[in-house]
């Protein structure tokens, strides 16, 4: 396959396929001549999957979204492709209950939205075909199969192929009994898990590490085998920051900036950083004393525990995913490329030159979104997820793409 086309996707996870959601929103809402730019650009789109079918992990998760209903349809215009979708899915009564299971969207939203994406893009969509390389010039971008066949040449290219996460050098000794929050959250399975006695340790104290500390507790798959067992989350930040009102924060004592951690559309304490829903409710009950399972260890580095791992039997690590990139060279020139960027452009990080019509994002790549979906100021993270994706982050990647 040697295709020429303006624009190559490669990945069509959630932030893949929220590009196109996007791209299809901007062909509906602009005016001509802009209207006549997005709809070019989504007729000459190419998207490679390296899957035989689009949809990425997120429906994997085996634990309850941490988004609202509203706001996983919040993208879905009337009148695109979407909108039936979108009424069919709001009309369902357990979406509108407090927690709904990701593999519970996955099926609902992101399975249909991939079928929809499917049938859109039709031959301009490869399927089983993985990138292994990408090689950008001035004018061109190309992309490289597993063969080192050329499969698609562009003048631009969104690189959207998730994230993955690599264990870290401290825990090497630990390594045969350590496992990621990605499988760890997918687990199905609990005999797969080491079975010696010994607690369970979890490594962070992020929004994953309350998950993965939730399901253990409340998951019928893994309750028993976490049953007995401590189970302790090493804390290196002493803040635990929550979503929350400001009411809230008050009521239960945790601490926030009355400027900085306040976000000035919706009037949330860390919007954008903060713990929500399970993840949430379990923190304020460790907090209250009200779960006692759950012990939360300061420590200033990981070798400063090393008799908690030395007595684990299952060590969870959930210190983030970096991007799962392919190869990427400039004018032959090998990149490492810098993960975090404004407005999803991608840059070398030696130089910190922006790649020339290159761009990324999705799980692992660092974007603060602009406007409403910025949050509170205080925030430096990266935005992931079914909302901003959409509504803020893909739609100032396409402005950039329709620029000549
Ligand atoms: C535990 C956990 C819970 C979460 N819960 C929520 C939640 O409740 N709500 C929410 O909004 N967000 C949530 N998120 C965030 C959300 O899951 C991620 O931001 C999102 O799923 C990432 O989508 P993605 O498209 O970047 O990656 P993926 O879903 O991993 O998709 C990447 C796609 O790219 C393809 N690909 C990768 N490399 C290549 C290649 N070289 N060539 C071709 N194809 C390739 C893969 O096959 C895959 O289909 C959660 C994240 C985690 C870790």
């Amino acid at each position: 396959m040697n295709t020429i086309s303006h624009c190559q996707l490669i990945g069509t996870g959630t932030a893949g396929l929220c590009f196109v959601i996007a791209l299809v929103n901007k062909v509906k809402q602009a005016q001509e001549p802009k209207k006549l730019k997005y709809q070019a650009l989504l007729d000459s789109l190419i998207a490679i999957e390296g899957n035989h079918q689009p949809g990425g992990v997120l429906g994997n998760y085996q634990i309850n979204a941490n988004t609202d209903a509203d706001e996983i349809v919040s993208c879905l215009l009337d009148d695109t492709p979407f909108s039936n979708l979108r009424d069919y899915y709001l009309q369902q009564p357990e979406v509108h209950q407090p927690l709904i299971t990701l593999p519970k969207v996955g099926k609902l939203m992101l399975e249909p939205i991939a079928n929809i994406i499917t049938s859109l893009l039709g031959d301009n969509l490869l399927l089983d075909t993985e990138v292994t390389r990408v090689e950008i010039s001035k004018n061109e971008c190309k992309s490289y199969g597993s063969h080192d066949q050329l499969l698609v040449s562009s003048q631009k290219m969104v690189l959207c192929c998730g994230g993955k996460e690599e264990l870290l050098k401290d825990l090497l000794p630990w390594r045969q009994k350590t496992v990621f929050t990605g499988p760890f959250l997918q687990t199905k399975d609990a005999s797969l898990l080491p079975h010696q006695q010994g607690s369970i340790l979890i490594v962070g104290s992020s929004h994953s590490s309350f998950s993965a500390a939730w399901r253990l507790l409340n998951d019928p798959v893994l309750s028993l085998y976490a049953k007995g067992r401590d189970i302790i989350m090493l804390q290196r930040n002493p803040l635990v920051k929550l979503r929350c009102t400001p009411e809230f924060a008050h009521q239960n004592q945790l601490p926030f900036d009355d400027i900085d951690d306040v976000c000035p559309v919706s009037g949330l304490v860390y919007r954008n950083a903060g713990l929500r829903k399970d993840a949430k409710a379990l923190y304020i009950q460790i907090k209250k004393g009200i779960e006692k399972r759950v012990r939360l260890e300061p420590m200033a580095a990981i070798s400063d525990a090393k008799h908690l791992l030395d007595n684990a039997a299952l060590i969870i690590q959930c210190t983030g995913f970096r991007a799962n990139l392919p190869k990427i060279t400039l004018n032959g020139v090998t990149q490492k490329v810098r993960q975090r960027s404004n407005f999803g452009e991608l840059s070398d990080i030696k130089s910190g030159a922006a790649i020339p019509n290159l761009f990324g994002f999705g799980l692992g790549i660092q974007i603060i979104p602009e406007g409403d979906y910025r949050g509170e100021n205080s925030f430096n993270g990266s935005s992931d997820g079914v909302l901003p994706y959409p509504n803020a982050v893909a739609p100032v990647i396409i402005d950039q793409l329709i620029q000549d």
